[in-house]
């Protein structure tokens, strides 16, 4: 469920008419509910309720300043996956002890930053790091908590671009050899084991996968516990999906699947800790395009629109499936045509859809992207010269710019030209 709604025939961010927000800030944009955001959040710290728990924001799904002070002050703690996020993440008023960092190359000065502003652990993905991890925080006199992300090897069932849980990929150390690698780890100077991490992927619709990897650590915890560790948290990592198409089977709800980690770990007492980033984000933003051309061609029509894949790149990279909708709702029983809805970048694969149903659209109009909160502006780059398009934030009828488009000038003055040119 999300905030964007249809009120007497025009879409509406909340209380704010979205056709409002494009005549002030002009398209295109991505616009947030903080309403979705929020209930997003309590939907998994209240399916995680049954015991100690915390949910920490997986950010690089949508990481502006306002979404992260939106979910800090709902008690959100926060997935890093690099020295810039945990940046973020502290700029937004994140304690450290609410701040996981995760990620496959924790570089050296990451690690000292992390230590020295704060940390609630480092989820460990390789023996290398786990040394450095070690090196840094004994040359600093402190000790690092560390969980070791381990590689259930499961199969997500998702897009092979986002599997992670997988023997192949490049995540985590192999669960066979975890207790070797946990030894190691009790043996470094400056590392403090408290727990086991787990993240095999994103966008999955069904929980089996999970739960196949949940039973796995279930076990592990069982036999590092016997191995003398101390295993006092879970890390559960992110992945549920969300509905792109209406038309889809549902995935799974935040309950069924705090219900299933219940059954399949609650027993051992150990906090849970889960690093939903999609869930929280996804539905909880549009991004909001104007038709530029409408151009008839052999046999198919192209809605040309001043978006593109440099400001949404889920189509062309992951052949995503957005749902795009009038701002001005079609009128009942309107004939629908099928459109190819292109951006205008110089690339074949700068379509968002081909032959997509929708009702007739002229120049001028309106059209949203839904779904597109989560990995939709923080992977938007400026190809073709096209500035990174602004970020506005609803709250009931209030709304903000939270990242104003950039001049021209702004994006051509971040280049220095050498004095010999
Ligand atoms: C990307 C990522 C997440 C979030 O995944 P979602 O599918 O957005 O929930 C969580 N944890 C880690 C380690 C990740 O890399």
């Amino acid at each position: 469920m999300d905030h964007f709604i249809y009120k007497d025939g025009s879409l509406f961010a909340e209380d704010v008419p979205v056709a409002e927000i494009a005549a002030q800030v002009g398209t295109p944009f991505y616009l947030y509910s903080t309403a979705t955001l929020v209930r997003h959040f309590r939907l998994f710290d209240e399916a995680l309720s049954w015991g100690p728990h915390l949910v920490c924001y997986a950010m690089k799904a949508a990481s502006n300043q306002a979404i992260l002070r939106t979910l800090a002050q709902e008690g959100a703690g926060m997935d890093v996956v690099s020295g810039g996020e945990y940046a973020r993440a502290i700029a937004a008023g994140v304690p450290g002890e609410r701040i996981v960092f995760s990620g496959v190359g924790k570089t050296h000065e990451e690690i000292k930053a992390a230590l020295t502003g704060g940390i609630r652990q480092f989820n460990v993905e390789s023996e290398p790091e786990m040394r450095v991890i070690s090196e840094v925080a004994t040359s600093l006199g402190v000790v690092a908590p560390i969980t070791v992300r381990v590689n259930p090897d499961v199969d997500a069932k998702t897009h092979a671009k986002i599997a992670t849980g997988k023997s192949e990929n490049k995540f985590g150390i192999p669960i066979a050899r975890a207790r070797e690698v946990y030894a190691e780890a009790a043996a470094l100077p400056g590392l403090k084991v408290v727990g086991i991490d787990v993240h095999i992927g994103s966008q999955l619709t069904q929980l089996e996968p999970f739960q196949q990897a949940y039973q796995k650590v279930a076990d592990l915890t069982e036999a590092l516990r016997a191995d003398g560790h101390e295993i006092t948290r879970l890390d559960l990592g992110g992945g549920l999906g969300i509905p792109y198409a209406r038309s889809n089977e549902a995935p799974p709800l935040p309950t069924d699947y705090g219900a299933m980690v219940k059954d399949t770990l609650g027993h051992l007492g150990c906090e849970i800790e889960i690093e939903p980033g999609r869930l929280i984000a996804g539905n909880s933003g549009i991004m909001v395009s104007k038709v530029i051309y409408v151009k008839n061609g052999e046999g198919r029509d192209f809605l040309i629109l001043d978006g593109a894949m440099n400001d949404l790149i889920r189509p062309a990279m992951y052949e995503a499936h957005h749902e795009i909708i009038p701002v001005q709702e079609a009128e009942p029983g309107v004939e629908l045509t099928p459109y190819d809805i292109v951006g205008p970048v110089c690339e074949t694969g700068d379509t968002f859809a081909k032959g997509r149903l929708m009702p007739p659209l002229a120049a001028g109009d309106l059209v949203a992207f839904r779904s597109a909160g989560a990995y939709g502006a923080v992977m938007a780059s400026e190809y073709n010269t096209r500035p990174l398009i602004p970020e506005v934030l609803v709250k009931d009828d209030q709304f903000s710019v939270i990242r104003p488009r950039p001049t021209f000038d702004e994006m051509i003055n971040r280049d220095n030209v050498p004095e010999w040119l």
